[in-house]
C-alpha cells in the first residue's frame, strides 16, 4: 500500500507557512513503513528538533482505479479517519530552501499516524468538523468545507498519475494551527466530537 498526502489544501494553513496557494493539488507520498496505528506511541527521533503535528482527514481507497473521473470518485473510498502527518519542519525548511526533495522530513518511520476507521456513509463529506487537542488544549479546528480541493477532486487528480489500490490512504491536508511536539505530549484527534485518534509522544 501507499500513502498519498496533499500539501497546502487549506487556505489558512498555506498562509501560516507563507506559502503560495496552489492552483493544482500538491502531492507527496509516504511509504508503508511510515504508518503508525492502534494508538501506539510515537518515539521522537533525534534527527529533528522541530517535529510538527498536522491533523488531517484520511480516506481509505476501496478499489483499484486509474484516471478516475471526479463524478465517480466517491465510489473509490469507503472509510474515513483522522491522521497525523508528522513533519520535521527544520529539515523541511532547509530542503525547501535548497529546492531539494523533502522525503526525509515527511516520510520517515511512524510519520503517518492513523486513528480508527468509520464508514464514510455516516458523514456529510463537504461539512466535517475535526479538532486536534494537545495536552487537553485545542490546537487545530478544521472544517472540510474549507478545503481548497475536495476529496473527489483529490482522488481524481492523484489517479491521473498513480493507480489507486484497495488499502491505499489519502491524507487530505491540514488546517491552520500546526505546531511542535515534545516528549510527554498527548495528542487527541476528534472527528465530529468523537475521539478517533490518540498518540503519546515518548
Ligand atoms: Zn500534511
Amino acid at each position: 500500500m501507499k500513502i498519498i498526502c496533499v500539501g497546502r489544501n487549506y487556505l489558512d494553513h498555506a498562509k501560516e507557512l507563507n506559502n503560495d496557494v496552489p492552483s493544482k493539488p500538491m502531492l507527496f507520498m509516504k511509504p508503508q513503513t511510515a504508518l503508525l496505528q492502534d494508538s501506539k506511541p510515537f518515539f521522537h527521533p533525534n534527527f529533528s528538533k522541530n517535529i510538527h503535528y498536522e491533523l488531517e482527514v484520511v480516506l481509505r481507497i476501496c478499489k483499484t482505479g486509474k484516471h478516475i473521473e471526479k463524478e465517480f470518485a466517491h465510489n473509490y473510498y469507503d472509510q474515513i479517519t483522522l491522521g497525523l502527518d508528522f513533519t520535521a519542519r527544520d529539515l523541511q525548511d532547509d530542503l525547501k530552501s535548497k529546492g531539494h526533495p523533502w522525503e526525509i522530513a515527511k516520510a520517515f518511520d511512524n510519520s503517518a499516524v492513523i486513528g480508527t476507521w468509520h464508514s464514510i456513509e455516516n458523514f456529510n463529506k463537504e461539512n466535517i468538523d475535526f479538532q486536534l487537542f494537545k495536552n487537553g488544549e485545542l490546537k487545530q479546528d478544521g472544517h472540510t468545507r474549507d478545503l481548497i480541493f475536495n476529496f473527489d477532486t483529490l482522488i481524481s487528480y492523484a489517479s491521473q498519475f498513480f493507480t489507486l489500490k484497495q488499502g491505499d490512504l489519502i491524507f487530505t491536508g491540514t488546517p491552520a494551527g500546526v505546531g511542535a511536539i515534545k516528549i510527554g505530549d498527548k495528542l487527541e484527534g476528534f472527528l465530529e466530537k468523537e475521539t478517533v485518534l490518540t498518540c503519546e509522544i515518548k
